[in-house]
């Protein structure tokens, strides 16, 4: 590995990307034509620009992460970064807040105003030293949070992480991927950019998939029927690379007896904004959402497996969208429990024979709260259920969080540090490994090809289908 070492100043000197920019502009893409995404303008103070950005968007939680670091360092022992590179202080949580906090004292802080060089401050004065900063926050940091959780002075580094990334992205300077999918999540309504098109023909396909493997041609994946026990919401990773996830879930419902529904928009979950700290961008894709199961008359919102979907449309969309409403929301997990609590589906455990170990999603366990609720299924579906260590809201990100899996410059470190992930993963024995995300899914698998572990992506909703006991 050594031989292989990146050098994490090659990583924060990687170039401005600006090729979907100018691409974007000569394609006259709408979303720039209405200023909801901004392409990097080169002869702007950009500088000014985001101490200015800075200044209005600081909140009272900010600041106290800003102010509240006492540089004991036990940040470090939490952060798969910091573990992988013992001897890199850079890449510990202090370290990569420091570049954030050192502007915020330098330019606002008295401190910083009046000894800049006693308290570390500084601001970029470049087009350079911003993408650095860019480098460092898109690059270095999957905002797992497990830092924030370990912290005793209750300081959010992923927080700070987050709003450094949303005011750059103010400014455009950001990778080329985000820029990418936030494009695509705006035009379409879904960041992967499915066409409603393809959307209703997929679903349709699916549908005539399973009806033909139960042989019960009235199973059905409605599509905007109104009045349901709940509007059910998708990732688009369901509708263009793993449709067996919507058909398992459409098998479960079935077999439950449950009236539900997809929306013919308003149905992607996933929300690029909680990624790229662009709260303009949260908040129209959290209000699609809430507005279609509101259209539809839903009794609730369903939120199918994903992490950082259900943290935007649980917890923080509402936010963002100033949005009020009192439709309750969960995540899929909680109707599985519903359905075998109530005996409204059977399971059978033996029918899952294989050892199965479980990866807490970040966003789900130390930011969304549900850590004994998968384990409480897969002990009713699994015959073999083994925990990683550690787990639950200490688990080790899958390294593929806060979009990182769109960044493919970034990708070369994410491996290195992937290395406690892999320990991990290897120190069970398991041959599949079950997460309640589709991000995860992706993230988990790049891991078990890249140190050749052997084992097999599932996910929970995979798991109680394949359990399922037909009943007469
Ligand atoms: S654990 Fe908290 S207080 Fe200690 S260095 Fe890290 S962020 Fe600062
Ligand atoms: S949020 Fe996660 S990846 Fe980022 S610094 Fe903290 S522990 Fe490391």
């Amino acid at each position: 590995m050594s031989d292989e070492r990146i050098d994490v100043k090659d990583v924060l000197k990687l170039p401005l990307q600006t090729t979907s920019q100018a691409k974007a502009i000569a394609d006259k893409v709408p979303s720039l034509e209405q200023g909801r995404l901004t392409v990097f303008d080169p002869a702007a103070d950009n500088p000014e620009k985001l101490v200015q950005l800075m200044r209005e968007r600081l909140t009272r939680a900010l600041a106290t992460s800003l102010t509240g670091c006492v540089h004991c360092g036990l940040c470090a022992e939490a952060c798969h970064y910091a573990l992988a590179r013992p001897d890199d202080p850079a890449m510990t949580p202090a370290h990569k807040a420091d570049q954030i906090r050192r502007i915020f004292k330098r330019r606002i802080d008295w401190t910083g105003r009046l000894l800049p060089s006693l308290v570390h401050a500084g601001a970029p004065q470049n087009i350079e030293e911003l993408n650095e900063l860019k480098n460092m926050v898109f690059g270095t940091c999957s905002a797992c949070r497990r830092c924030t959780y370990n912290c005793p002075m209750g300081v959010d580094n992923a927080a700070l992480i987050r709003f450094a990334r949303g005011i750059l992205t103010e400014l455009g300077i950001v990778p080329e991927g985000v820029f990418n999918v936030s494009r695509d999540q705006w035009e379409t309504g879904n960041q992967m950019g499915v066409s409603e098109t393809d959307y209703l023909e997929t679903l349709d396909w699916v549908k005539e998939d399973l009806q033909t493997e139960l042989g019960n041609p009235n199973i059905e994946i409605p599509v905007d029927r109104e009045h349901c026990d709940f509007m059910y919401s998708l990732n688009p990773r369901e509708i263009k690379f793993d449709p067996r996830s919507v058909s398992n879930a459409a098998k479960v419902f079935a077999a439950a007896g449950e009236t539900w529904t997809l929306p013919s928009f308003g149905w992607d979950q996933t929300n690029f904004g909680l990624f790229s700290g662009d709260d303009k961008l949260g908040g129209y894709v959290a209000r699609n959402l809430y507005e279609a199961a509101i259209a539809l008359k839903a009794k609730r919102i369903v939120i199918s497996e994903c992490g950082h979907g259900y943290r935007s449309t649980r917890w923080e969309g509402y936010n963002w969208a100033k949005y009020d409403q009192n439709l309750p929301s969960e995540s899929v997990i909680m109707t599985l429990i519903r359905y075998i609590d109530e005996g409204r589906i059977k399971v059978d455990p033996s029918r899952n024979a294989l050892p199965v170990t479980f990866h807490d999603s970040c966003n789900i366990a130390r930011s969304g709260d549900l850590v004994e609720e998968p384990r409480w299924i897969l002990k009713r579906v699994c015959a073999d259920f083994r925990e990683m260590e550690p787990h639950g809201r200490e688990n080790f990100c899958c390294t593929g969080g806060s979009g990182l899996l769109s960044m493919a410059e970034y990708r070369p470190l994410r491996m290195e540090v992937a290395k406690i992930k892999a320990e991990q993963l290897k120190a069970t024995g398991a041959k599949l490994v079950c997460t309640i995300c589709h991000n995860c899914v992706d993230g988990l698998n790049d891991v078990i090809k890249h140190y050749k572990l052997g084992m097999k992506v599932v996910q929970v909703l995979d798991l109680v289908a394949d359990a399922l006991v037909p009943t007469a």
